[in-house]
């Protein structure tokens, strides 16, 4: 087993570090305190192939594989979580479900402005009665006799909801079939029938604007259709799988953030004469957050390797995904409870970014499948019990 990187995706780490340090990072405490959406880091990330790492240049992206994807979305996570959600969105629940399910035009269309950074887009499943169980979902679309949709119905908690050009949107066609009655649209939020509530005030990735959209007898033509009829749920999943090894990244990215600077800290502040490093307690927390940074971080690597093989016609990854995403998310929030703890008060000031870690830790725990569902799709995955 080889556990070196490849030039080329140790070539997109550095891109994505560059920009991280550059220009996210001076900026992250503006952007978590003001909740300001920032566009224009965003752009910059696009412009260097970091909103569509695994789309093919063909399509505008970066053409690169899962494990790059990884390396570059740590990168950004360590210096801000809310930029590496609209990333990860862009990324994974925009361009891969097209890119798997998408005709060419679709691809040419609504793929190349998201991967290039010239648009934002966005995946709408949940509704504000349903999240975990999205097969309950009401939001609906009538098929007319020209093959064309009229859509209503709200969806909440969409990322990036208030900037989105562009939208994967799930609605409900055949009520009586459940989960195969589901279809998946493309939506263009300049059409008339598109409404957005307020922007929600948030913990934490406060600058990942997540806001409520609302379809009152939108029009959806034939060809704005993304796979078949039916086909919706499959697709959601499918690219929630992909989706988690991007929550698995961003978690390890907060989480490295968070251990480095608590690395630094220990060797610094002083109590009862000593650094608090040389505290026998204090260094059996840094060694167990090492421990749960390095076990997230392979078993995301893994989770990758394994969609890069799916990619290639290989089988799927379901289990994998949620096994990175259930070990990372749970390793982040406990890493930066301890980096907190470690900081004492500093850590629960906000002159230092400590506590903004563990604020950002939270999400990766709840969405793209909270950690309950990731244990459930793991124990049906190895007892094949449902
Ligand atoms: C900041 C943010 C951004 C988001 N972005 C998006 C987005 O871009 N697009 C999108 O579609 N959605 C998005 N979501 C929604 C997110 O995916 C859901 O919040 C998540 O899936 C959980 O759904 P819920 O909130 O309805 O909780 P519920 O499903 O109501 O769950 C509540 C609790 O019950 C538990 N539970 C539910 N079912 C079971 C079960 N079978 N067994 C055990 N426990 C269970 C859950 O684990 C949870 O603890 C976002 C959410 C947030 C907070």
């Amino acid at each position: 087993m080889d556990f070196s990187f490849t030039e080329e995706q140790l070539m997109i780490q550095d891109v994505a570090r560059r920009i991280a340090q550059e220009k996210i990072a001076p900026s992250a405490e503006h952007h978590d305190q003001t909740g300001e959406f920032p566009l224009e880091n965003i752009r910059t990330l696009g412009e260097n192939g970091l909103m569509g790492i695994e789309v093919p240049a063909e399509y505008g992206g970066a053409g690169m594989d899962p494990v790059s994807y990884v390396l570059a979305m740590i990168e950004v996570a360590a210096a801000d979580a809310a930029h590496s959600t609209i990333m990860s969105v862009n990324n994974s629940l925009f361009c891969n479900g097209i890119l798997k399910y998408g005709t060419e035009e679709q691809k040419q269309k609504y793929v190349r402005a998201i991967a290039e950074g010239r648009e934002i887009g966005a995946f709408a499943l949940t509704e504000p009665q349903s999240g975990s169980d999205a097969t309950a979902m009401r939001c609906k679309a009538v098929r007319q006799a020209d093959g064309s949709y009229v859509v209503n119905g709200k969806k909440s908690w969409i990322t990036s909801g208030p900037v989105a050009k562009y939208i994967v949107l799930f609605a409900m066609t055949d009520q009586d079939k459940g989960a195969r009655g589901i279809t998946a649209f493309l939506i263009d939020t300049d059409r008339e029938g598109f409404g957005r509530g307020k922007t929600e005030p948030k913990l934490g990735i406060r600058a990942s604007a997540t806001c409520e959209i609302e379809f009152n007898d939108y029009v959806v033509r034939a060809d704005e259709v993304l796979g078949a009829e039916g086909e919706g749920f499959k697709i959601a999943m499918t690219v929630l799988d992909a989706g988690r090894i991007g929550i698995a990244s961003q978690a390890i990215g907060i989480a490295r953030a968070a251990y480095e600077a608590t690395v630094e800290y220990v060797k610094e502040r002083k109590a009862f004469g000593q650094p608090i490093g040389a505290f026998q307690m204090t260094q059996a927390k840094i060694a167990d957050m090492k421990c749960r940074l390095d076990a997230a971080l392979l078993l995301t690597l893994r989770a990758a390797w394994q969609k890069g093989r799916f990619d290639q016609g290989g089988a799927r990854f379901s289990n994998e995904a949620a096994i990175a995403k259930l070990t990372a998310s749970e390793a982040a929030m406990w890493i930066t409870h301890q980096a907190l703890q470690i900081h004492g008060g500093m850590g629960y000031s906000k002159e230092m970014p400590i506590e903004r870690y563990f604020r950002d830790a939270k999400i990766t725990e709840i969405y793209e499948g909270t950690s309950e569902i990731q244990r459930l799709v793991i124990a049906r995955n190895e007892t094949g019990l449902r």
